[in-house]
């Protein structure tokens, strides 16, 4: 097949003719048929005839609505006019006289407007192909940087919204730690001034507070690095505003014929009014999968499994699976994330001990929580949190948090 012209050239003739073809074995062939039909033909005008690969100018494809291929249209003078099917040269023959007498009327319509009103240059009003398909080009462009500039301010917003949450959450694990150091540095100074010295076990318990303080902030920074970390290596999340109701759904819509065989009870309590979460919707649809899975599992026949989501700051979001099968024994309640992680109980129930690993994985590269609070003989509930989409004005830190 010959090379089609990228950028139509320039032209001002009257008769213009854009021929669609694909990349069909034929394409040549038809094209040839064209030409030698038009040189043939009687011709009193100039005329164009532009030849378009619909694969290579998609966007004038559709900007001319085109049904099919091959497809000859007179663009020029108006009106348009489409030729299609497998016999264009016969209806070609047939249109040709009709479209030279439009020529000989656009011409006479344009000499009496220049005798009424001279045009400084009489083939202005010619719409080129060039000038079309460039236009057509560049909106094309236009509406692609437009959506490319709209994606990332819409990241540089909600980097902006993360960083306010997470300084939020560090804030009050660091109050704690300095108002536990302050009460002892009172307490001292006053132990020194021979005032009323505090008692041994309040110290202990400062100390202590002020520890275990310490090392959730230690666990958030750690969990933050290693969010910025799976953002960057094999875990790509594509995040977008997502309805996490319309997810739960779709999930439970999933499962629904495994709860049936179980003859298990599914309550849900998903509320209309819930915020948009920035969340990559595959990634996240898998781990509610994930853990509506093991509830259904793990939990006996006709067991009673549950699904919230909760709108739990005006930053964060919520979704509980809940279920009353066996529980989780407190020892084991961190490990279960971690991968390759069974309990020995559950070993001769399918599964490889991935599921949870891969949910915190998620979660964590989502900037959010995931946990689990059970006991043992008393169900197990899994949360997880996701950051609120949001496109309206950070609320500024309040100094007290
Ligand atoms: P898998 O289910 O394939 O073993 P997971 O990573 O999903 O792997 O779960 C790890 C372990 O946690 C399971 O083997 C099971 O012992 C325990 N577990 C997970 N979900 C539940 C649940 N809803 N109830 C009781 N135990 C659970």
């Amino acid at each position: 097949m010959e090379a089609l012209p990228q950028q139509p050239i320039r032209s001002e003739a009257p008769l213009q003719l854009l021929l669609f073809v694909d990349k069909r074995p034929g394409s040549s062939e038809r094209i040839r048929q064209v030409r030698v039909c038009l040189k043939d033909l009687p011709s009193e005008y100039p005329y164009e005839l532009q030849i378009v690969d619909v694969s290579e100018q998609p966007h004038l494809a559709e900007y001319f609505k085109l049904v099919a291929t091959p497809s000859l249209i007179k663009i020029h003078p108006e009106p348009r006019q489409t030729l299609a099917g497998t016999n264009l040269v016969a209806q070609l023959k047939d249109w040709w006289s009709r479209w030279q007498r439009s020529v000989e009327d656009y011409l006479a319509d344009l000499a009496a407007q220049s005798d009424s009103k001279p045009e400084p240059n009489g083939n202005s009003e010619i719409r080129s192909i060039a000038q079309s398909s460039e236009v057509l080009r560049l909106s094309d462009e236009i509406f692609r940087l437009q959506r490319e500039k709209e994606e990332l301010q819409a990241q540089l917003q909600f980097k902006d919204q993360l960083i306010a949450m997470l300084a939020h959450d560090l804030r009050n694990p660091l109050t704690a730690v300095s108002l536990a150091l302050e009460t002892l540095e009172i307490g001292s100074s006053l132990k020194e001034s021979g005032g009323s010295r505090l008692k041994p076990e309040l110290i202990a318990q400062l100390v202590r507070h002020a520890r275990t303080q310490t090392k959730a902030l230690d666990r958030m920074i750690t969990d933050i690095l290693q969010a910025a970390r799976e953002r960057n290596a094999e875990l790509r999340i594509q995040p977008q505003e997502t309805d996490l109701g319309t997810l739960c759904l779709e999930a439970i819509d999933h499962l629904q014929a495994r709860i049936t065989a179980k003859a298990q009870c599914l309550s849900t309590d998903i509320p209309s009014d819930l915020p948009m979460v920035y969340a990559d919707h595959e990634r996240v649809k898998q781990v509610i999968v994930n853990l509506l899975d093991n509830a259904i599992k793990y939990t006996p026949e006709r067991g009673t499994i549950s699904i919230a989501i909760l709108h739990r700051t005006t930053q964060k979001v919520q979704v509980s699976i809940c279920d009353n099968g066996p529980g989780i024994p407190p020892e084991n309640q961190q490990h279960i994330f971690e991968d390759q992680f069974r309990l020995q109980r559950d070993a001769a129930k399918d599964g490889y001990g991935i599921g949870l690993a891969l949910c915190r994985r998620v979660v964590q590269a989502h900037y959010g929580q995931i946990w689990v609070d059970s006991e043992s003989d008393q169900g197990s509930c899994f949360h997880f949190t996701l950051p609120v989409y949001r496109l309206l004005p950070i609320v500024p830190l309040s100094p007290t948090h």
